[in-house]
């Protein structure tokens, strides 16, 4: 099935948002010749807050808006964040079939895609979308196949961007320097906020 036109997600904590999150967005525009890409900030990240230390949603907001102001095509979604409670793709996704019509490409990196098994009602979310996986190094993506069925993948190939944010996180707290990893903008809100000062 097509996706042109269409409307990409891609889902992160984005704690902090960094380049990998940006070329991988914009690589799904232009390869799935996507309308737009949606930035969906995960409000309470159920798989991750067992960290007890995810940055308050208010900040990787601001700091996504940042990341991806002015890049063509991408849209930050913040409507997770006002949900109560954790946060389920599912329950997105089905808010934007309701008012799009049409399903949206749901866009995972390679070790995403890997848990998709672990994510809630994972079954009837497949049925909603069509799903992109994006390229990402180290990641594991075998199993997928057994979950997504006979339904197509969309395999989008970016440069290797060996980033998390789970490093960048750590390289902070020790004051070491991030440019180039993350945008000037987003290095200057973090400093000026003085986030991820403490050992993650
Ligand atoms: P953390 O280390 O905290 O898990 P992360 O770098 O994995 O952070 P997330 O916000 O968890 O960032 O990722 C959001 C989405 O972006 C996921 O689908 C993830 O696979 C994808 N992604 C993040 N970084 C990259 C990258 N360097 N290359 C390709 N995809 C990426
Ligand atoms: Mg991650």
């Amino acid at each position: 099935m097509t996706t042109r036109g269409g409307l990409g997600l891609l889902g992160g904590t984005f704690d902090p948002p960094h380049v990998g999150h940006l070329v991988a967005a914009a690589q799904c525009l232009e390869q799935l010749e996507l309308a737009s890409v949606l930035l969906l900030v995960a409000g309470d990240p159920w798989q991750k807050s067992e960290r007890g230390s995810v940055t308050p949603a208010f900040h990787r907001v601001a700091m996504t808006r940042l990341a991806f102001e002015g890049v063509p095509g991408m849209v930050v979604d913040d409507r997770e964040v006002h949900r109560f409670g954790p946060t389920y793709t599912i329950d997105t996704v089905q808010e934007l079939v309701d008012s799009l019509g049409e399903p949206p490409v749901l866009i995972l990196g390679g070790d995403a895609a890997a848990g998709l098994g672990s994510w809630h009602r994972t079954e009837d979310l497949m049925g909603m979308v069509e799903l992109a996986v994006v390229d990402r190094p180290g990641a594991q993506t075998g199993s997928l196949e057994d979950l997504v069925g006979n339904r197509a993948i969309h395999h989008v190939r970016m440069p290797p961007i060996d980033i998390s944010s789970e490093d960048l996180r750590v390289r902070l707290a020790r004051g070491g320097r991030v440019d180039g990893m993350i945008s000037a903008q987003v290095i200057a809100y973090i400093g000026s906020h003085a986030l991820y000062r403490e050992p993650q």
